[in-house]
């Protein structure tokens, strides 16, 4: 039951942002009147929606890939301030277009890890997203990087809807959505999440969460210094 309301819900969220691309490529082709900065904002609300899709294709993918079995990593040397740097500002037009102006804190000295790069940067991203998606009218957003013990840590913390005790083991399985995420009618696939946590495992890492309803939640992505093979 839970897949086939995916798919409703994945070619629904397809097709939003294809709507959106579509009647604003038109609009662009059909009518030479608009002023540069009109055009612009036009141009800017396209290169956004296909942000959007690519970001729900590469879930979608990476999901299969992940069912099957065979989603691989590439871990090499990396900074992490330098990964999270790279996600906010690539990330920022888009959060400021959604209210947000992000805190950044990042560790003045971290160790290098081995990480995965790119899964990595997707998992910020989902958590980011989601902070965007269930914050409600308080829009904060904080993203910092640590380190705690033998672990360097990623912070995501906003001060939105919160996640009941109940949930927030679930809402790590493929495909769950907790109550609020329905009430507030909020888009999303349950998909975001458990390839969160399929990442953190194949780093020898975990994801955590701590959560007041109605205050809001921090995600903590927690890599391993020493990432075990
Ligand atoms: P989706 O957002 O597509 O529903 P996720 O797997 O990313 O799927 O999240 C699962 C559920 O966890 C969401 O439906 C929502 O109920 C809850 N959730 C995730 N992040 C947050 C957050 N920052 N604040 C409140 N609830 C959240």
């Amino acid at each position: 039951r839970m897949k086939s309301s995916f798919v409703a819900m994945a070619s629904h969220e397809l097709r939003t942002p294809l709507t959106s691309i579509k009647g604003f490529t038109s609009t662009l082709l059909m009518d030479d009147s608009y002023a540069p900065d009109e055009r612009r904002e036009f141009y800017q609300i396209i290169d956004t929606e296909c942000d959007r899709l690519t970001r729900l294709i590469n879930n979608i993918l990476d999901f299969s890939k992940m069912e099957a079995g065979k989603k691989t990593y590439n871990f090499q040397v990396a900074d992490i301030n330098t990964i999270i740097a790279n996600v906010m500002n690539t990330y920022s037009y888009h959060l400021q277009s959604e209210g947000f102006t992000p805190q950044i804190q990042l560790a003045e000295e971290l160790p290098t890890l081995q990480v995965d790069t790119e899964a990595t940067t997707e998992a910020v991203i989902n958590l980011i997203d989601n902070a965007i998606k269930y914050s409600g009218d308080r829009k904060y957003l904080c993203v910092r990087t640590l380190q705690k013990g033998s672990m360097v840590a990623v912070e995501i913390e906003d001060h939105g809807l919160g996640i009941a005790e109940e949930h927030r083991k679930k809402i790590f399985d493929t495909f769950y959505r907790a109550g609020t995420a329905l009430v507030h009618n909020t888009k999303g696939s349950g998909l975001g999440l458990s390839l969160v946590k399929h990442i953190m495992d194949a780093h020898g890492g975990r994801v955590e969460v701590d959560s007041v309803v109605g205050e809001g939640s921090t995600f903590r992505l927690l890599f391993p210094l020493e990432r075990r093979a």
